[in-house]
């Protein structure tokens, strides 16, 4: 019987911006392999201008019901990349096992993927890239942000009561008041200032009911929403990046007065249980991060003790379980370390992933050289086109002149198509190209990801603390204080090690001999399916 396969593609917003035919590009790649495969293409599902770090993705919904109510019928999810599926780790596991569960296998049309040990390592590992890039990539903004910032500009998008969009005479980015949201957002901190509004509820109670009352809102402002707006020093007109330690006067319009955001601050401190004091980032808790109470399942949460004469950082649960041996808190310190005995615990043994890094070295030196080959190809047939565009322009002049309407439009038509071609050939080209230059740096950072997680974790600031975290434990941590940490599911690379570890202990009755070739497990393991 023959398989049957529904294709994915997808184009985040700035993508989109920039090159519009790559979701036409990737559907046709993805066409062209489905007919290679003697595959049934059952449907397309298109996601145009969503990024790949959310799962709550239109199209991607639709996929994964359609595939539940075709329970049996559908073979294969075709993507272009894999991290058009998903550049998160977690959300990457996510979808999977879904699509594992309706008996979807997830294929690629330039990454090789089966569902042998290699497969998986592969596919955990381009998981694994796919984040890291995108994280190198938010780092790298940053910089250019933090300077705006320092200039008193707002890079970042409008908070709740500003418009997006507007820039000043230096074209730096700047918020302007949004009307008439402000004035009822000015009217809460105002009153929440002078005590009318009494607590942090009361005032997300009052924005909430001139929502339902004048409609200038679409959704209610949610909790964290509403802090966000009670402790953002932006709405008094500073720029401020507090893991930075940066506080500027803002170019942006302010909406209350320096001294209404401090009597503001006044009572939300008077408002907080005294033991504890709220901190507003929590560059100094990388654990608070999807780390839940094992007895409660609420989350675990850092907060500040103040003693005599210093501040204690410490974590404790949302909901007051015990998580020292006899106190509720536990020291940062403490709490910290658990975690780092328990990565170099669940980290796969040397040997294993010596040979991991060879099949992967393996796989990507053939990668390498494949998308080297493609670039080249695609180069030549970027020329061809821009040959024929040239022939096809000096023809329309032509059939202009001859005052030959029909034919002009003809070649036009035909123009577009090759502009097109030419656009989707392009695309595909830069794609190979930054993959290219993008493995050797990244592969060395993953290496030392699999080897040695707790030295990269350690040393890396918040943003990258918190990177490797979601690597390693993609669902998350558990905790409480009889058993320490624990987790449902470990990264994908570290499963798919363990998944080769399963593998060597099966072959090594046929081949006991140590010191095995791993080159020809990956060749043996990429060829399966074909
Ligand atoms: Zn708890």
């Amino acid at each position: 019987m023959q398989q049957t396969a529904v294709i994915y593609t997808r184009v985040s917003t700035e993508e989109q911006a920039k090159e519009g035919a790559s979701l036409e590009a990737q559907e046709r790649l993805c066409k062209e392999y489905c007919i290679r495969q003697n595959w049934i293409i059952l449907k397309v599902f298109r996601e145009d201008g969503v990024s790949g770090g959310k799962i709550d993705r239109p199209a991607l919904q639709k996929l994964l019901d359609y595939v539940s109510k075709n329970k049996g019928k559908v073979n294969f999810c075709l993507v272009h990349k894999i991290d058009r599926f998903a550049r998160d780790l977690s959300i990457h596991a996510q979808i999977k096992g879904r699509l594992i569960k309706y008996g979807v296998e997830l294929k690629s049309v330039t990454e090789d993927i089966n569902n042998t040990p290699t497969g998986k390592a592969m596919e955990g590992m381009l998981a694994v890239f796919s984040e890291y890039y995108r994280n190198n990539l938010s780092c790298e903004v940053s910089k250019g942000q933090r300077e705006r910032v320092l200039q008193g500009y707002w890079p970042f998008p409008a908070p709740i009561g500003y418009l997006n969009g507007f820039r000043d005479s230096f074209n730096g980015p700047i918020k302007k008041l949004k009307k008439p949201d402000c004035e009822y957002i000015k009217k809460a901190l105002e009153d929440f200032a002078i005590g009318i509004l009494q607590t942090p509820a009361d005032f997300r109670r009052y924005l909430n009911e001139t929502i339902k009352k004048y409609k200038w809102r679409k959704t209610p402002i949610a909790k964290q929403q509403s802090f966000n707006i009670l402790y953002n020093i932006f709405y008094a007109g500073y720029a401020c990046l507090p893991s930075l330690g940066i506080l500027q006067k803002g170019k942006s319009e302010s909406m209350i007065s320096l001294e209404t955001f401090q009597k503001v601050q006044d009572r939300l401190k008077e408002n907080s249980r005294k033991k504890y004091k709220r901190m507003p980032v929590n560059e100094t808790f990388p654990l608070k991060e999807k780390c839940y109470c094992l007895d409660c399942g609420y989350k675990i949460t850092g907060a500040y003790a103040t003693g005599r004469s210093a501040k204690y950082p410490f974590y404790r649960c949302d909901r007051g379980c015990k998580l020292g041996k006899r106190t509720k808190s536990i020291s940062k310190d403490d709490f910290e370390e658990m975690f780092v005995i328990y990565v170099e615990k669940v980290k796969p043994q040397k040997r294993y992933i010596k040979l991991f890094n060879a099949v992967i070295l393996d796989y990507y030196n053939k990668k390498i050289n494949e998308k080297k080959n493609n670039v080249k190809e695609a180069e030549f047939k970027v020329n061809t086109l821009k040959e024929r565009q040239e022939q096809l322009i000096d023809l329309i002049t032509e059939a202009k002149q001859k005052g030959n309407s029909q034919r002009k439009v003809l070649y036009e038509n035909k123009l577009d198509q090759i502009e097109n071609d030419l656009l989707s050939m392009q695309t595909v080209k830069k794609d190979d190209e930054i993959s290219v230059s993008e493995f050797g740096t990244v592969l060395e950072t993953c290496k030392q990801l699999l080897e040695n997680p707790i030295a990269l974790w350690k040393n890396g600031d918040i943003y990258r603390k918190i990177a490797i975290q979601n690597m390693l434990f993609p669902i998350g941590l558990q905790y409480n204080a009889k058993i320490g940490f624990g987790t449902t599911e470990i990264n994908v690379a570290y499963s798919s090690i363990k998944a080769l570890e399963d593998h060597q202990t099966e072959k090594s009755n046929l081949v006991s001999r140590p010191g095995l070739e791993p080159g020809t497990i990956c060749l043996r393991g990429k060829r399966s399916t074909d």
